[in-house]
């Protein structure tokens, strides 16, 4: 394919897979849409998080105001906001072993937010990046980078992945009739009268198929 088509075809594809996420999205219930971050949404947070551990109880308390719903106070006790590459992201943070609040992760293990305008790219590049694998696979080794992208949405990417779909097997063409197999003997059968050699009498041949699960056919002569 030229580098032009190729283009057209990533943009068609991306095209498809955000409005199918945008109707998905939209017959979910309030709980399940919730669980998903907007881009807004997780600037938001990350306003709010940034540098969080060092405020004081005055700013912490400012700024849970300015986003308003008591998020900022819910969601300290889930993400904090760390550099990655050069970027603020939010990530999620870890439990220690035993029975302490939960800490940022070491860069090294960060499990980023993963926010809806990002799933295309995301998961292409994880999907890619370890020989287009899917289902549990592919959920599995995002889990380990990002968060928030739900199944169904890994589901969708792999549906529209152009290698994937390449790769699916063809329905083989098998040529002739297809017979609806029955399991009673003389149920269903064919009949086929074949002009032959006369044999005395005898000038046809009548070839009766059977289409039952243990017999095939039988072959007798006919005047
Ligand atoms: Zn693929």
């Amino acid at each position: 394919m030229e580098k032009g088509a190729e283009a057209a075809e990533a943009l068609n594809v991306t095209e498809i897979f955000y409005n199918r996420v945008a109707d998905h999205i939209r017959n979910q219930p309030d709980a399940a849409r919730s669980h998903a971050f907007d881009k807004q949404r997780m600037d938001e947070l990350i306003q709010a998080l940034d540098g969080w551990d060092d405020l004081d109880a005055q700013e912490r308390s400012r700024r849970n105001k300015e986003i308003g719903n008591n998020r900022a106070y819910k969601m300290c006790k889930k993400f904090c906001v760390l550099d990655i590459a050069g970027e603020r992201a939010l990530v999620d943070l870890v439990h220690p072993p035993g029975n302490g609040p939960p800490v940022p992760p070491p860069i090294s293990d960060a499990v980023k937010v993963c926010c809806i305008e990002d799933w295309f790219t995301c998961i292409k590049e994880v999907h890619d990046a370890c020989g287009h694998i899917k289902s549990r696979t592919l959920e599995k080794k995002m889990q380990d980078k990002y968060t928030r992208v739900p199944r169904w949405a890994l589901e969708l990417y792999v549906d529209l992945c152009p290698v994937c779909v390449s790769a699916l097997p063809r329905k083989v063409n098998t040529a002739g009739s297809q017979p609806i197999v029955t399991k009673g003997f003389q149920r269903r059968g064919q009949i086929d009268l074949i002009q032959s050699m006369p044999d005395g009498d005898y000038k046809f041949l009548l070839n009766y198929q059977d289409h039952n699960i243990w017999s095939k056919f039988g072959l007798i002569s006919i005047k």
